[in-house]
């Protein structure tokens, strides 16, 4: 898909452990006939072969995807011949020429805001991806980010939802019109323990999943990419669409922020 601006879809598919490779590529072709059109990915997921399986298997025209990946300082490096390379790997193990969008995993260890990013524009120069994204950044490091790239990335890649909502990040990305990608929209399960979640899914008769979704995407210039692996958890987030939260229900998931966070590294750029 080459992406507008204005064109992303608001239901994407996470892959991330989602490693056993006929599991991995039976869940991405399942997702693409339910109707998903976005694939999330990543080098240090292990899974892009299967990821490019389950496309592949599926009868989904490739233009009519966004597949996603990224790359990793612990795997090709971030430095500007690794980028190159890794990119290159990536389109290779899922059998793609291109990839729709390529993230910075996480700015870390090598990362080299022009090194790294000039490489990323090479790569678009040459056809290789389409989008630059960014992944886990600091605001200090997404100014950095915006003052070496000529254009503006299209998407921005965070760990988002009920207990994690990322305000400044969020405001950021609206003045800037990036698309925030909410990562782990689900807290990696752990909305489902919330009685708040319960109560608004009961009052709906909808899962907590979709109370998630839902309220992540009642916000501006947000998407999301839950993981699931079965047809029945990929079917009910992908339903969320429908789902239109009230006032009083956003109200009641904005008073409950406490700041947990279940992704994290040692070195991550908000703890310095
Ligand atoms: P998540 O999407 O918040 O939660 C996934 C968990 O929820 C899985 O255990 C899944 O189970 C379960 N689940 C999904 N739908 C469900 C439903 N409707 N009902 C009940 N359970 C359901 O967690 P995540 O995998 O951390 O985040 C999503 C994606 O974001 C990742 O897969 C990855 O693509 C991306 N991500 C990116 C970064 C980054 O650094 N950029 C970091 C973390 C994640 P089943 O698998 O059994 O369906």
């Amino acid at each position: 898909m080459r992406l507008s601006e204005n064109d992303f879809p608001a239901i994407g598919l996470g892959t991330w452990q989602n490693t056993v490779p006929d599991e991995c590529a039976n869940s991405v072709q399942t997702a693409l006939e339910l109707g998903y059109r976005h694939i999330d990915t990543a080098h240090y997921y292990g899974n892009e072969e299967s990821v490019g399986r389950g496309l592949q298997q599926s009868d989904i025209e490739r233009d009519d995807v966004v597949v996603a990946s990224k790359v990793h300082a612990e795997k090709f490096g971030l430095d500007y011949e690794g980028v190159i390379e890794g990119a290159k790997k990536s389109c290779e193990r899922m059998n793609l020429e291109r990839l729709d969008l390529l993230y910075v995993h996480w700015p870390v260890l090598q990362y080299d805001a022009e090194e790294t990013l000039s490489a990323f524009e090479q790569l678009e120069r040459d056809g290789v991806i389409d989008h630059v994204g960014l992944s886990n950044y600091s605001i200090d490091l997404l100014d950095e980010a915006l003052s070496v790239l000529d254009e503006t990335p299209l998407a921005l890649q965070m760990e988002m939802h009920p207990f994690l909502h990322q305000d400044e990040i969020l405001e950021y990305a609206q003045e800037h019109d990036i698309w925030l990608i909410a990562y782990s929209p689900l807290a990696r399960g752990n909305v489902f323990e919330s009685d708040v979640l319960q109560s608004i899914a009961e009052k709906h008769d909808v899962s907590e999943a979709q109370v998630s979704i839902a309220w992540l995407l009642s916000k501006d210039n947000v998407r999301v990419i839950p993981k699931a692996s079965s047809e029945a958890h990929l079917r009910d987030n992908l339903n969320a669409v429908d789902l239109t939260l009230d006032e009083e229900d956003i109200k009641r998931i904005d008073n409950v922020d406490r700041q947990e966070r279940y992704v994290e590294r040692d070195d991550s750029p908000w703890l310095e």
